[in-house]
């Protein structure tokens, strides 16, 4: 995915190869670094890490939900912001962190430097809002840590070969801190949030979720890309294709955390991993196509076209010589899809589309499920008990999807957690 440009002569090199032994990469959330007080908090953590004998390198998010604030803005100007001035904005929010950062640390007698991703060279290609990061730079970083200095990294962002400043895509700072740690060779990548560690549904919603003391990677980016928002799924990725230990920790207290690695014999087989919620999804659904050969190509690759992700998609034979064709895409992508898909409906002569953006898509991810029956009907089951109504289903070897309506989510990831009975034991 990334190259690493590493400093060139020999003596630098046989320096920094030494130092890299004890490098060490920590990663606050927005959450972590919300308030003055809590960026404190995250100074004396860092420069605690530092006086242990570790040259760390700190990656931080925004303060609390500014990222959201810019959208926000954003929004009161143009429906369709561009998307270029959009990273400029939605940059800043990391800028503010790293700085304030900074200068706690220095308040507690530590040298430390701030660096925008732009200044670090995290070198990214061009696609604004979702950057793919594709080189980056350790030279800064690796001089600055020789001199003792502790480095704070602007998380979320980088620029592309044309010096233009990208981002990386909701959650993307996790992505930043995974791929310094890989290509500065850190010994851990620890990820600070605002809950202890990654457990088998959000702790948020079902009270008693149990953590996982450790997680494979596999199904952590399962986890990740269905909706359990405490890691950015790329960011796993990143993590198993470069076998960076990730450590997924609480910012407030010391409590052990949960470790992402490769899979292993002696990881407890569990059937299921967990329980997942994503309520960032529409449903559109075009309405009385054709019912004829060719026409879901044609849709689809209209659809494509235009750039907008699909991901969950139902169609039925019909009765009649039409049917109708359902699909779920990101709410986000919304506005910018609609044109799209109209025109899509509108060349195979489809009597028009219809938007649920109040869905919500409940995933039960398991890796052991593979050769398990019976998973899937207990999961129905337990919806059907609340009377809670399934809109789409979609199923792979290690999940099982359903889209439910969007103000019963909540209900369903727990009575899909009780059922499997993967609450805390007493
Ligand atoms: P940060 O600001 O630190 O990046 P996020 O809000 O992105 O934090 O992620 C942490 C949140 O993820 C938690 O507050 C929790 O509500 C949510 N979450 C969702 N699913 C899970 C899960 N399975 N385990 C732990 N947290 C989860
Ligand atoms: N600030 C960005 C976001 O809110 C990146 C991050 O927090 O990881 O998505
Ligand atoms: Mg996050």
């Amino acid at each position: 995915m990334f190259r690493v440009t590493q400093p060139r002569s020999f003596a630098t090199l046989r320096m920094t190869n030494k130092v890299l032994q004890m490098i060490l990469v920590q990663k606050y959330g927005g959450s972590s670094v919300a308030n003055i007080k809590k960026v404190k908090n995250v100074a004396r953590r860092v420069v605690a890490a530092k006086r242990k004998g570790n040259q760390v390198v700190v990656v931080v998010s925004a303060p609390g939900d500014t990222t959201d604030e810019l959208i926000d803005l954003a929004g009161k100007i143009s429906k369709l912001p561009n998307r270029r001035e959009m990273d400029m904005l939605l940059s800043t929010g990391e800028q503010m962190s790293v700085a304030l950062l900074a200068m706690a640390i220095h308040e507690l007698g530590e040298d430390a430097v701030s660096m925008t991703g732009y200044q670090v060279g995290i070198i990214t290609d061009e696609v604004h809002g979702a950057a793919k990061i594709e080189d980056i730079d350790a030279r800064r970083m690796k001089a600055e840590l020789a001199k003792g200095k502790i480095v704070i990294v602007a998380g979320f962002q980088g620029k592309t070969a044309n010096h233009e400043i990208t981002t990386l895509g909701r959650g993307g700072s996790d992505l930043t801190a995974v791929a310094l740690a890989s290509v500065l060779k850190a010994k851990v990548c620890e990820i600070y949030t605002d809950v202890d560690g990654v457990y088998n549904a959000d702790p948020r919603i079902v009270s008693n979720a149990r953590k996982l003391p450790v997680i494979s990677y596999d199904e952590m980016m399962e986890m990740a890309s269905l909706g359990a928002k405490v890691m950015q799924s790329r960011s796993v990725e990143v993590g198993k294709k470069y076998d960076v230990p990730i450590l997924v920790r609480n910012s407030m207290n010391n409590a052990e955390g949960t470790l992402i690695t490769k899979e292993n014999k002696k990881m407890e087989k569990v059937l299921v991993s967990g329980i997942t919620l994503n309520e960032d999804e529409a449903k559109v659904t075009i309405l009385k196509v054709p019912d004829k050969p060719g026409i879901a190509a044609k849709v689809f690759s209209k659809i494509a076209e235009g750039n907008i992700n699909i991901d969950m998609i139902i169609q039925n034979k019909s009765t009649t010589n039409y049917t109708d064709i359902s699909f779920t895409v990101f709410r986000s992508d919304l506005k910018r899809a609609l044109p799209v898909i109209r025109k899509a409906a509108e060349a195979v002569k489809a009597r028009g589309i219809q938007v649920d953006d109040n869905i919500a898509k409940v995933s039960l991810v398991g890796v052991g499920m593979k050769s398990h029956s019976g998973v899937a009907g207990k999961m129905f089951s337990a919806l059907a008990e609340k009377g809670i109504n399934i809109e789409m289903i979609s199923t792979s070897e290690i999940k099982i999807s359903c889209v439910v309506d969007g103000r019963r989510g909540k209900e369903a990831v727990r009575a899909i957690h009780k059922k499997f009975e993967l609450g805390k034991k007493k």
